[in-house]
This record gives structure tokens, C-alpha cells and sequence, in this order.
């Protein structure tokens, strides 16, 4: 079979296809495999019923049940979606929005192929643009999504060790260059996969930067403000014309609904729509007819606040006690400062193997992590060799307690047997 350059990109081996598939794999079998790798959220038994109590409601009404499962959406998303999301955004943050500042996707990953395709690669006057991202690591979803070579870019970070265990990765402003070459600026707050909260500062630096050459902020918040709320600080949502907020039903629970949502000026919410209509057609309509009502109350904001922001708490402080006390004085390790998400980013400084080795390490022990080379991707050719880069690993900690617990004891055995 010959692929095209198309195919043979889409299928070549990717972090984000090893990752899905280890999570695929780990979850349908049921065996002593702690999965401490993929993005799955946690199974939140009171946000869970709330959705329950939704479809309940739906199944009792047969014009809630028609316009659930039986229509096609325009590609723009549901109006009546649209307009109570807008009215959400308006009262509670005071922004400046109406239903044609926003465009629902196939997931936000969905968002991300489109956005990053409209502002980087080739353009009609033959010069070719590029995402930047001013804070390496990043996402590993995005890492595979550009059609065009070389389209994205990366920085690496300031990193300041704080008080022991923790340390934290600002922007390097000093060190941020934007071209003429730069389509737009893309951030994950907080950050996959570190856990990071970019400061106000540094969002309005960088938005400050975008407004000034013309260019969007990109800002992903799959994890944080107004929803899902995996967001430890107190934090307030931040969006403006400069910037494209893009935010998914998936850590809200939902991920099987495939929404994602792009706040953004009219225009680029049009050219969203016209790619979604090529791409798909329209979008799942099913998390938008579950989410309706909780616009309208603003249970949406409270059941972030109030249930999975405490529940995700939890869990971190948990994981954090764990690896205090089976990690302590065994090796050394620092935890980047964790602020949001659902992940720990561990740093063993000077590992004598690189994390894609400790990751074939750990998996043959019955442990799936992410190496953490995947996230450096779109960095210069200096920063190749930049030790940092193998020495740190994703840990998801939204896993049960005895799993979890069983996974940091094998890592500190692979770990310590990795420094003797
Ligand atoms: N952005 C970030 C930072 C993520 O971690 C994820 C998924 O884990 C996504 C985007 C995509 O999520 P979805 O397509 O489920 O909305």
C-alpha cells in the first residue's frame, strides 16, 4: 500500500498513538498494570450522577430525546449551546461575547488540528508561519498535528527550584523571539504536562505580545476556569480578542462526548465553522443537550467548584504523601509545582537512562507513565542535547488508591535499581 505524505505522517509512530493505545490496552485488561500514563479523568461518583439524572431526564422527553440523538447541527454547534454559553461568559466574567464567539468541535483536540492548520504552514504568498510555544514541555497531542514540516516551535523554560520537592517553569521572556514567521502563540494552562499554572503575568505578557504583531493567543483549558476546574489557585478565566480560549466537556467527565468549545473573534469562530463543516459535517450534539440546563442555572461553574476541584485535590495531596514517603531518600527527584491537571511531572535529575528507556523499564514491570522527551518536541537544534529533556516523566494520579500506590513502589525500585 502506498500512502501518501498525507498518510505516511498520519501514520507513522506517534507519542500520542503509543499513549492511546497503552491506555486502551491497560484499560480493557484486567490485569496488574498500574496506568499511570494516559489523560483518562477520574470517575467522579456525584459528577457522574448528575449526568445520570440528565440522560434520565432526556430519555423522559421526546423532544429532548430528538434533538439529542436524532439531528445533525448546524457546523457552528447548537444554538440555543451557543447563546447560553455566551450568556454564561457574559454575566459571570463580564466578557464581551454573543453565540458568534463561539464554535463547538469534535473534542478539543479537534480544535487544536483546525487552529493550529489556519495560522501555521504554508501561505498564499509563499512564506511559511509556525506556532510558537514559549513554555517546552507542551502537550504531546499537539506535537503530531501540523500538516506542514517544521511548524511549530518551542522555548525552552526559566526553571526555578522552589522549596524541596517542588520546582516550577516560568517563560523565558528574555529569550522569546516572535518573527514574521510566527502564526500564533499556543499555551496549555494549566499545563499538560506539567501541572504548571502560567502566571497572569506571563498570560498577559504573552497576550500583550500576540495583540502587538497581529497575532492570536492561543490558550488551551482542557483543565482549568470556568470548567472543568481541575485548577488548584485561585485563578480568574482570562479571555480577549487576542485570544482563542478553547475549552472541552472531557475532563469534566465526558470525554465520550467529544466536545470541545473555541471562544474567539468572529472570524476565526467563522472559519472554524467552515472547516467543521468539511471536516465533519457537524458536531456531537450529545454533551451540548447534557450540558444545556447547567448553563442556564450556572451549575456548570458550581459543580467545578465544588465537586471536581476538591475531588482532583484530593487525589494530588494523596499522590504527593505517597511519593514523600515511598520516593524519600531513595534517589533524587524533584515534582514540578503541581497547580492544575491531572498530572505529577517528576524530574530525577542525572537518570543514567532516558525516560524512554525507564518507560520500557517500567512497563515490563507492570507500570505505564510517559517518557517525558515527547513533550520537548519543536525545539532548536541546540537544545538537543539538553540533559533535562530525558530526565523527567508524566505520572497521571487520578488513578485509584491501590494502584496508584502499587505504581510509585515500582517506579522507586525501577528508579533506584536505574541510579545503582
Ligand atoms: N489539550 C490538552 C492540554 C489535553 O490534555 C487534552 C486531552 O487530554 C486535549 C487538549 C484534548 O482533549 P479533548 O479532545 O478530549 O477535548
Amino acid at each position: 500500500m502506498e500512502l501518501s505524505l498525507f498518510g505516511q505522517r498520519f501514520t507513522q509512530k506517534s507519542g500520542i498513538l503509543e499513549l492511546m493505545e497503552d491506555l486502551g490496552t491497560a484499560l480493557d485488561a484486567p490485569r496488574d498494570i498500574a496506568m499511570l500514563g494516559g489523560g483518562n479523568p477520574a470517575s467522579i461518583p456525584a459528577v457522574n450522577r448528575i449526568w445520570k439524572e440528565r440522560l434520565e431526564e432526556i430519555l423522559k422527553d421526546d423532544n429532548e430525546l430528538e434533538v439529542f440523538l436524532t439531528q445533525y447541527d448546524g457546523p457552528q454547534g447548537k444554538l440555543s449551546f451557543l447563546q447560553g454559553l455566551a450568556n454564561f461568559f457574559k454575566t459571570r466574567f463580564g466578557w464581551d461575547v454573543g453565540p458568534e464567539n463561539i464554535a463547538v468541535t469534535n473534542g478539543s483536540q479537534n480544535a487544536f488540528f483546525l487552529l493550529f492548520n489556519l495560522f501555521a504552514g504554508e501561505f498564499a504568498s509563499g512564506r511559511k508561519k509556525s506556532i510558537l510555544f514559549p513554555l517546552a514541555p507542551e502537550y504531546i497531542g499537539y506535537a503530531d498535528q501540523a500538516l506542514g514540516h517544521d511548524s511549530f516551535r518551542s522555548c525552552r523554560p526559566k526553571i526555578e527550584i522552589l522549596s524541596n520537592p517542588y520546582f516550577k517553569y516560568f517563560v523565558d521572556f528574555e529569550h522569546l523571539s516572535l518573527g514574521a514567521e510566527t502564526g500564533a502563540i499556543c499555551v496549555s494552562r494549566p499545563t499538560n504536562p506539567t501541572g504548571n499554572v502560567l502566571t497572569k503575568e506571563e498570560i498577559d505578557r504573552l497576550s500583550d505580545l500576540c495583540q502587538k504583531t497581529a497575532i492570536p493567543l492561543l490558550l488551551d483549558n482542557a483543565y482549568g476556569t470556568p470548567f472543568p476546574g481541575i485548577l488548584f489557585e485561585d485563578i480568574e478565566p482570562f479571555w480577549n480578542e487576542t485570544t482563542v480560549l478553547v475549552l472541552s466537556l472531557s475532563k469534566l467527565g465526558l470525554p465520550a462526548a467529544r466536545t470541545g468549545i473555541v471562544v474567539a473573534r468572529p472570524e476565526i469562530v467563522a472559519a472554524v465553522t467552515s472547516a467543521n463543516a468539511i471536516l465533519n459535517l457537524a458536531n456531537s450534539g450529545m454533551g451540548q443537550t447534557l450540558l444545556l440546563p447547567l448553563l442556564k442555572q450556572g451549575a456548570l461553574y458550581q459543580i467545578s467548584q465544588t465537586l471536581i476541584r476538591p475531588f482532583y485535590q484530593n487525589l494530588r495531596d494523596f499522590a504527593l504523601n505517597c511519593i514523600a514517603q515511598i520516593f524519600a531518600g531513595r534517589f533524587p527527584y524533584h515534582i514540578h509545582q503541581p497547580q492544575g491537571a491531572l498530572f505529577l511531572w517528576i524530574w530525577f535529575p542525572e537518570l543514567p537512562v532516558s525516560t524512554r528507556e525507564l518507560y520500557e523499564l517500567l512497563k515490563a514491570r507492570g507500570v505505564i507513565i510517559v517518557p517525558g522527551e515527547y513533550f520537548f518536541f519543536g525545539m532548536p537544534a541546540e537544545d538537543e542535547h539538553w540533559k533535562h529533556r530525558q530526565e523527567c516523566v508524566r505520572l497521571n494520579y487520578a488513578r485509584p488508591a491501590t494502584e496508584l500506590t502499587m505504581g510509585l513502589q515500582r517506579i522507586a525500585e525501577v528508579v533506584e535499581r536505574c541510579y545503582r
